[in-house]
């Protein structure tokens, strides 16, 4: 098979039917074979009955259901375990994005060699606060992970199949795919400017805390991708630095006394001095620090990813 579409969907019911009647069209005039994967993510109203009706008259649709709404980070993880195609290609259940996009994506990743095309929403139709903070947001990604895309979030993204599997999105991670990808190997990550459509029927699913959790996930993915083989790096190099500085403090004021003592002169207490506390604290602190990185340490242990290298090839055993 050529193609397989990932959708995620939550209470997009007015939408589903059109999205697949649409992207039928556009496959079958490129002769492009392919499966359209629905993931409903738990929707309220009557999404599921419409992906049933669709895919009962149409062979290539599928669906995935989950218990209660997930977020779209794991419908996209779900809908790329259950992915066939030797291109994926994920897109929003709302129309917003255009099926006509497939076939030069398609395009992209078979002939041209790519391992992910993201989309870039050069002209987009949405709020002026999302587009503002998107700015913003793309900025601080580009600038924090190196890699040159203007449009991190864009829905509409096209990956070889052995991508998809290799990498793990959770969370509100969807805002982040190319740091992961990037992360896992793969080198060659490319943009395309597609078309962005206004949001025809129902209403976007998320409000305005997806701005705080998608800062605070900017941060895990850095984290991670810096530091999420080796936390002790980060917590042991920290930790040391603390703790060094905390003991510097302590024995300065220990030999003072000495000193002091030494000459039979009357030195204050050590207590007496605001820098014994800052010194306990910060060599406590410390000390945390390091425990931290190890348990970090044995964490990873148990990790099932912990030896995941090899690139998945035809000849190589
Ligand atoms: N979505 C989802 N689960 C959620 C939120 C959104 O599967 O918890 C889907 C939604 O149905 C749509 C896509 O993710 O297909 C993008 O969502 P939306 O259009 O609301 O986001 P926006 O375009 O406003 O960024
Ligand atoms: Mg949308």
């Amino acid at each position: 098979m050529d193609l397989s579409l990932v959708i995620p969907v939550y209470n997009e019911e007015e939408s589903v039917q059109e999205l697949a009647e649409w992207i039928t069209r556009v496959c079958s005039a490129h002769r492009i074979s392919f499966e359209i994967i629905f993931v409903d993510d738990g929707s309220s109203d009557s999404t599921w009955d419409k992906i049933e009706s669709v895919a009962e008259v149409n062979q290539m649709v599928k669906g995935i259901r989950f218990r209660r709404n997930y977020g779209k980070s794991p419908a996209l993880y779900t809908g790329f375990a259950a992915a066939k195609g030797d291109v994926v290609i994920t897109m929003d259940g709302d129309l917003q994005d255009s099926p006509d996009e497939i076939p030069e994506l398609v395009k992209m990743i078979r002939k041209e060699g790519y391992d992910m095309v993201s989309g870039w929403k050069k002209k987009r139709y949405d709020p002026l606060v999302k587009r503002v903070t998107s700015k913003f947001y793309n900025r601080t990604a580009r600038w924090s992970s190196g890699i040159k895309l203007h449009d991190f979030n864009c829905g509409l993204k096209a990956y070889r199949l052995e991508v998809v599997k290799s990498i793990e999105i959770f969370g509100e991670m969807h805002r982040y795919v190319p740091m992961l990808v990037k992360e896992a190997g793969f080198r060659k990550i490319g943009e395309k400017v597609v078309e962005h459509r206004a949001r025809k029927y129902g209403v976007t699913k998320y409000g305005l805390d997806r701005f705080i959790k998608g800062y605070l996930d900017l941060l895990t993915v850095g984290f991670i991708t810096r530091f999420g083989k080796s936390p002790m790096h980060l917590f042991g190099s920290l930790g040391s630095l603390m703790f060094l500085i905390g003991f510097i403090m302590a024995s300065f004021l220990g030999i003072k006394k000495l000193v002091f003592v030494s000459h039979h002169l009357r030195a204050p207490l050590i207590t007496t001095s605001p820098f014994f506390f800052i010194a306990l604290t910060v060599m406590i602190i410390g000390s945390f620090l390091f425990l931290t990185g190890f348990l970090g340490e044995l964490i990873n242990r148990n990790s099932s990813e912990r030896n995941n290298y090899l690139i998945k090839g035809k000849v190589n055993i």
